[in-house]
């Protein structure tokens, strides 16, 4: 399995890094170094700004999470990371808790699974 995060949607909700059971997300600081240490593609990758729709959508909603935040600290901020994609066992709970309908998970047939937030 392979899974990334189109950094650039990603509001550092930190749900995936909650759901998920083994551990495939990290969230990273905005200007970590290891921000990109994923297989995004290059369009997806982090280079500084963030899509304006989820930006207009998430940045005045009051649910408990930081969104945008540059930091992560304690429960969300910053930006996710797909760092162990080959541990996933295609649960699906972070496809259906994705605000940012970032994650994309591509299976070891070539199959694409993207996030859509219930
Ligand atoms: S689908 Fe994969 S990456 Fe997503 S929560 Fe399940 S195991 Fe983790
Ligand atoms: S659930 Fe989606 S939007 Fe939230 S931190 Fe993870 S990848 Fe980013």
């Amino acid at each position: 399995m392979q899974v990334y995060v189109e950094k650039p949607k990603c509001t550092g909700c930190a749900h995936c890094f909650d759901v998920c059971p083994v551990a495939v997300f990290e969230m990273k600081d905005r200007d970590s170094p290891e921000v990109n240490n994923d297989v995004a593609p290059e369009n997806d990758k982090w280079k500084g700004s963030n899509d304006p729709a989820l930006v207009q959508k998430w940045s005045g909603v009051q649910d408990g999470h930081r969104h945008f935040a540059d930091k992560y600290e304690s429960h969300s901020g910053g930006i996710s990371v797909g760092v162990s994609g080959p541990a996933c066992i295609l649960c699906q709970a972070c496809l259906v808790e994705c605000e940012g309908e970032c994650i994309v998970i591509t299976d070891d047939s070539n199959n694409v699974y993207r996030s859509i937030y219930k």
